[in-house]
């Protein structure tokens, strides 16, 4: 069976609906996917039922951020009960601080001089279809950036990687996953925002931190990262998950499906169970 267990829609950054979204995987051939929006649930109920409909196999899933050690983590979390308080408050915070930041980089980006009228970006309303965020569609429709890979080239790393909020440690936010009943699985550990870690490293500090699986099939892991996560998670006995991250027309290099994988490739029975 084809599956798919890496996306977002537009109650995060992506800009599918649940009914594109299903309609696409769908299309796709794939069988099983998850929704693992950033910090929130909301798409995941009419997903569910979409998905029920179309015949499809849907997993409940979440991206929750954490830092560690100044560093932005993504944890994906599998089969969590959505009415948990704890977790419930965790993406709630998380979603503060997001918002919070939005704003900060643009008084960040006035402090040092640019041409932004800060009213015109209170008063600016985020259209959710585009994807991104707030900001970053704001500083687009100003042409202060031309798109995404001009604000992370450009104005993100110049000024605002230092504003990034700092969320919760990743043990803590593991713990609250499990005991939410959901599997914790670290997201794509090869990416390059983890470059300060040696892959290696980075696994073994959060096996230490307790997570239960890896995702080791990735758009942007090469054959060697897939190599050293399947094989590292094999001798820990964790999970072994893979997923597009496709953000619909976000992200043009995460298209859904992509890579292809079957269940048979993956270790999953523990994540599975809470189908
Ligand atoms: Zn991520
Ligand atoms: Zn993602």
């Amino acid at each position: 069976m084809r599956i798919d267990m890496h996306i977002h829609t537009s109650a995060s950054d992506g800009t599918w609906n649940p009914e594109q979204l299903v309609g696409e995987v769908k299309n796709k051939g794939i069988q099983i996917f998850a929704l693992t929006d950033h910090d929130t649930i909301d798409n995941i109920s009419p997903t569910r039922a979409l998905a029920d409909e179309a015949g499809l196999f849907f997993l409940p899933g979440i991206e929750i951020s954490s830092t560690l050690h100044g560093h932005l983590f993504h944890i994906l979390a599998y089969g969590t009960d959505p009415l948990d308080t704890r977790l419930q408050q965790l993406i709630k915070e998380n979603t503060r601080l997001m918002h919070e930041k939005d704003d900060d980089s643009i008084h960040t980006l006035i402090e040092h001089g640019y041409n932004i009228d800060l009213k015109r970006y209170l008063n600016y309303e985020n259209d959710i279809t585009r994807g991104g965020w707030k900001a970053l569609n704001f500083l687009i429709e100003e042409g202060i950036c031309k798109d995404t890979n001009e604000f992370f080239g450009g104005v993100f790393n110049e000024l605002l990687s230092q504003a990034f909020p700092t969320f919760s440690l990743p043990e803590k936010v593991i713990e609250i996953i499990t005991g939410a009943g959901g599997i914790p699985v670290l997201a794509h550990p090869g990416v390059t925002l983890y470059n300060k870690y040696r892959l290696e490293e980075l696994l073994e500090e959060f096996y230490h931190r307790g997570i239960q699986g890896i995702e080791t099939f990735h758009p942007q892991h090469d054959e060697e990262t897939r190599r050293i996560c399947y094989e590292w998670a094999l001798q820990k006995d964790l999970q072994i998950t893979g997923g597009s991250d496709c953000h619909g027309d976000f992200i043009h290099y995460r298209k859904l499906g992509d890579p292809e994988i079957y269940v048979e490739q993956l270790k999953v029975d523990k994540i599975l169970k809470k189908l």
